[in-house]
């Protein structure tokens, strides 16, 4: 697994040295080879932070210590196709370790697996049906909201984040407004719904 940073403050910079970086490519090689698709750990990836400005720096901030890793995952048949791995940790600085918050997970046998669902869905008859399906990774259950205007709909692994879809639909089901949530928005706001 080899890591690049792509950090942006001296305060990141300062604790990206070497063993650093050695010890995160090294939790994200582990496990990658423990995941059953990837069963690899030969990787290349970018670890940055969504918190790059030095007023997240402070001595009391906790965000400091988020990072993402962002992977290419070479393929076991060794093809020039890559599955992809984003992890989001938090870093412990007191034990010097890494935690997985959550992940997302891009192999071509899930994203397969999610168009499959999303068939299923655009299918189902009713919500109970929706309600059975479950994550291909994981097998929680998943997370199904509508737009207010029911013109699109997101679903997701409810549990793990382990992937994502946002779909565009002309006609949605009849069961739509049963499926209808807090739409969250990419900005972060969250729409109340009718
Ligand atoms: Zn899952």
């Amino acid at each position: 697994m080899a890591l690049i940073p792509d950090l942006t403050t001296q305060f990141h910079r300062d604790l990206a040295a070497p063993e650093w970086l050695a010890s995160l490519a090294s939790h994200i090689g582990r496990t990658l080879a423990s995941h059953r698709e990837y069963q690899t750990s030969d990787a290349t990836g970018i670890v940055f932070s969504g918190y790059n400005e030095d007023r997240y720096m402070g001595p009391n901030s906790v965000c400091k210590f988020f990072f993402v890793v962002d992977a290419l995952v070479v393929r076991r048949n060794r093809t020039l196709d890559r599955d992809r791995y984003q992890a989001w940790l938090r870093y412990e600085p007191r034990t010097g370790t890494f935690r997985t918050r959550s992940e997302l997970i891009e192999t071509r046998e899930l994203l397969e697996a999610v168009a499959y669902l999303e068939a299923q869905i655009k299918a189902a008859p009713s919500k109970q049906h929706v309600d059975r399906l479950a994550c291909p990774w994981c097998a929680s259950e998943i997370s199904i909201q509508f737009s207010p205007s029911g013109d699109s709909f997101e679903f997701r692994c409810g549990r793990h984040g382990h992937f994502f879809r946002s779909v565009a639909v002309s006609e949605p089901p009849s069961w739509w407004r049963e499926a209808l949530g807090v739409w969250r928005r990419l900005d972060g706001a969250d729409d109340a719904t009718a």
